[in-house]
């Protein structure tokens, strides 16, 4: 058990970082941010930062002698590096980062564990997508089996000719057949470091252009019925990585039950509805689980609550939102609105 007072890291600077250094904090914890970039929203909120790039052997050595756990929030964080910190230090365990990081790697890991997957083949060039076209048929998507967030690096291919047409970027891809959803959902769960596991509520996703845009809590009567078989899945994810903290999969809802998207091995941004609308929140879970602490209720705390990202340059209308009481606005302090920048977001709850 690591006890409040210790420090503990944060590989990443971005929001999910931010948000966890305040629920340590809440438990005494001081946060030690590890970020590349300068801005890093995280380090404003936490004790100490450490502005490096993922590749400074030496940053990092210092960072891990600083810190009694570390812990990521970003999941693209280079695997390579850390094989040079003490592994007993990193929670939850860099398999799982392995694993998210790759989409083909991801979907063979949840296929062999009996999930159920859109059809996908591995792409490197015109021929073999080709060959993926042939057996998958179209639609489909292709996407960058690594990298890829928030829709990008993913095209549509609606036919044959369609993928004729596409510039192919120089990298390992990966297509997927469509799938024909009733719904998008995901399953959040927090493994403890005894083995414990707590799942919230399943909230519907809602997204627009790739992006996350709402989570509804309770999901539609389609999601609820496809809940606990996505629960199962996920637990044996958990189970089989030896899973500690914090972990997500996504899926579709569909006439032939859930279907496994993806997974990130981090807190997510559609379970930020639990900092209010669960009796303990993700973020809050996450720490407990890392520091080997027993994990907090995760039941709903509300009726029912919707969390909507401010995205590009909404965040500017703070003061409406705020003159809805029922409203708790959550704002990133990130500088400069862009197109499809998360900036921050709103969670509404439903009382009684
Ligand atoms: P991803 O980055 O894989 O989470 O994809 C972002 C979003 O694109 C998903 O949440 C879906 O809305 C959509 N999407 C991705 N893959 C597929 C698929 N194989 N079939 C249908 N929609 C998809």
């Amino acid at each position: 058990m690591i006890p409040p007072g210790e420090t503990i890291g944060i590989l990443g600077g971005g929001q999910l970082g931010r948000m966890l250094a305040m629920a340590a904090a809440q438990l005494g914890y001081r946060c030690h941010i590890f970020a590349p970039e300068a801005d890093a929203i995280a380090a404003e909120v936490a004790a100490d930062f450490t502005c490096a790039d993922w590749h400074d052997a030496a940053a990092l050595a210092r960072f891990a002698a600083a810190c009694a756990v570390i812990t990521y929030e970003f999941e693209n964080v280079p695997t390579a590096p850390l094989a040079a910190l003490d592994g007993h230090k990193l929670v939850p365990h860099p398999r799982a980062l392995e694993c998210a990081q790759d989409r083909l790697a991801e979907k063979r890991f949840v296929a062999a564990l009996g999930g159920l997957t859109a059809p996908f083949a591995a792409v490197e060039d015109a021929a073999t997508l080709g060959v993926a076209l042939a057996r998958i048929g179209a639609p489909g998507i292709l996407k960058t089996r690594r990298d890829g967030y928030d829709g990008k690096g993913q095209w549509r291919i609606a036919s044959p000719a369609g993928a004729r047409a596409l510039v192919l970027p120089a990298r390992p891809l990966i297509y997927e057949g469509f799938v024909d959803f009733l719904a998008e959902f995901s399953v959040i769960l927090c493994r403890g470091d005894d083995g414990d596991i707590r799942f919230w509520e399943s909230p519907q996703n809602l997204h627009e252009h790739g992006i996350l845009a709402r989570s509804l809590v309770p999901a539609p009567a389609a999601v609820l019925a496809q809940r606990d078989e996505g629960r199962a899945l996920a637990r044996k994810v958990a189970e089989a990585l030896d899973y500690k903290g914090v972990l997500t999969l996504e899926f579709f809802a569909t006439t032939a039950g859930p279907v496994f998207n993806e997974m990130a091995p981090r807190v997510h941004n559609s379970g930020h509805w639990t900092i209010e609308g669960a009796l303990t929140s993700q973020f809050e879970n996450h720490i407990r689980a890392i520091c080997g602490l027993p994990l907090g209720d995760c039941a709903l705390a509300a009726k029912g609550c919707e969390m909507r990202n401010l995205i590009g340059d909404t965040a500017a209308n703070w003061a409406e939102i705020l003159a809805d009481p029922a409203n708790h606005l959550h704002l990133y302090g990130k500088a400069a609105a862009r197109p499809g920048r998360k900036m921050g977001h709103v969670t509404r709850l439903t009382l009684g």
